[in-house]
């Protein structure tokens, strides 16, 4: 008889959820893994596994997919500030009572140099500019209008997908992912006559330029802080999170990071 293999339901939208489809993939390639994105971002990277695309409809929509596709374990590797979707999961698993994993990175920290003043929410880092700032905004398209409000400051925006409604007068528009060059970020900081950077603590080092760059030119930094989430089991990194599926799945074929041979 044969066995059918474990569906594991990887939700997808960063990085590090690209490591984690190729290295499950290769460390258990007998499990079924299926990715899946929102579908905000046009560009969509090939996880080399079965992919969906798509919100799954709430909850309950959640829900009837994970029953649906017969999925054993669910994996959250979405952005620290996909806190919906998190949410959603942690619902939906323990309703089916099925195992979670959220994989959360570090947040970042102040270190010598840095002048941050940390915010609640996007709404917060709205109101804590000061008049005739001059901001760099590395903030979503969803969350880009809040700011455009503000009429008495100065914001160039950098994001990936084009805002939904067109930026103030005189504002500026960077289509793009997060540089990782120091180098670069603080030429357009310099160029931009930028006096304050708004960002998410999103953690990882894909993005961490920008705080360097804003250290470098002892500019202030406006911290938006993370969402609070509900209770998961949580790993910070994907070689701990394979150790976690490993044991999960009770094939005991890893080593955790503290054994050595
Ligand atoms: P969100 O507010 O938590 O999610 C909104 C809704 O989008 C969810 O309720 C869900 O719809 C759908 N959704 C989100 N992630 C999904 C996924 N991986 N697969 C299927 N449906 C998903 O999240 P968001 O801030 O819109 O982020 C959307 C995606 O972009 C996430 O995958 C996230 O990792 C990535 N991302 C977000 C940020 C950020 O700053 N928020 C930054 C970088 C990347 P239903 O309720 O209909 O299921």
């Amino acid at each position: 008889m044969t066995q059918t293999p474990d569906h594991i339901l990887l939700l997808a939208g960063t990085y590090e959820a690209r490591q984690i489809a190729r290295d499950l993939s290769a460390e258990f390639p007998e499990l079924r893994m299926t990715a899946s994105f929102a579908g905000v971002v046009r560009d969509l990277p090939n996880l080399g596994v079965p992919s969906r695309i798509g919100g799954f409809g709430g909850i309950s929509g959640l829900v009837d997919y994970l029953q649906r596709e017969k999925v054993h374990m669910i994996i959250d590797a979405t952005h620290p500030f996909a806190a919906q979707m998190s949410r959603n999961a942690v619902a939906a698993a323990a309703g089916l009572k099925l195992p979670l994993i959220r994989l959360e990175r570090a947040p970042w920290r102040a270190g010598e140099g840095d002048t941050w003043e940390h915010v609640a929410s996007m709404k917060d880092a709205v109101q804590t500019l000061p008049r005739n700032s001059r901001a760099f905004l590395a903030v979503g398209r969803k969350e880009i209008q809040l700011f455009a409000e503000r009429t008495d400051i100065y914001g160039l925006a950098r994001m990936i997908e084009p805002p939904s409604a067109s930026l103030p007068d005189g504002w500026d528009l960077v289509l793009a992912r997060p540089a990782n060059d120091v180098e670069r970020e603080i030429a357009l900081l310099i160029d931009h006559r930028i006096t304050h950077i708004v960002t998410k603590n999103s953690g990882g080092k894909s993005s961490y330029a920008k705080i360097e760059a804003a250290r470098r030119l002892q500019l202030p930094v406006i911290m938006v802080d993370r969402p609070d989430l509900p209770t998961a089991d949580t790993v910070s990194d994907v070689p701990e999170l394979l150790v976690r599926v490993d044991d999960l799945l009770g094939t005991k074929r890893l080593k955790t990071s503290c054994e050595t041979d």
